[in-house]
């Protein structure tokens, strides 16, 4: 079944095939999930998300996944994204710089993002990751 977001009920009857969801206010999601939101938009205006660590752009490479679903390369799929562990959790980080394993949640790297433009294969993939 496809969902969909319809803010007017009167316009439901417009769409017969569609199910309404509940839309959730961003000031009432958790700070997770509204970091995942800016990020996935950061993608989408062709930004890597790590930008707001470095506080200056870092471009995606050209053949970058453009969204989470979407084809192309991703981090998960480059060999600077390693797991960093720290008492007993792991964390994702890009070890491409020594500014990028800070131990914020900010700075964690998730492999579904699109590459930036510093990508480089691991070995053992051609770079899709996941
Ligand atoms: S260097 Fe690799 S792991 Fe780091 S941000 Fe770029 S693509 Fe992602």
């Amino acid at each position: 079944m496809t969902e969909a977001v319809i803010d007017d009920p009167d316009q439901l009857e417009m769409f017969p095939g569609l199910e309404p969801v509940e839309v959730i206010p961003e000031s009432e999601l958790s700070a997770d999930q509204r970091r995942t939101i800016r990020q996935a938009r950061m993608l989408a205006m062709g930004v890597h998300p790590l930008s707001s660590v470095t506080r200056s752009s870092l471009l995606l490479h050209d053949d970058a996944a453009r969204e989470k679903h979407g084809a192309g390369l991703r981090c998960g799929g480059c060999r600077f994204r390693q797991t960093v562990r720290y008492r007993d959790k792991s964390y994702p980080k890009c070890a491409r710089s020594a500014e990028l394993m800070s131990r914020s949640a900010a700075s964690d790297v998730r492999a579904w993002w699109g590459a930036c433009r510093y990508f480089e294969p691991r070995p053992d993939t051609r770079g899709e990751g996941a």
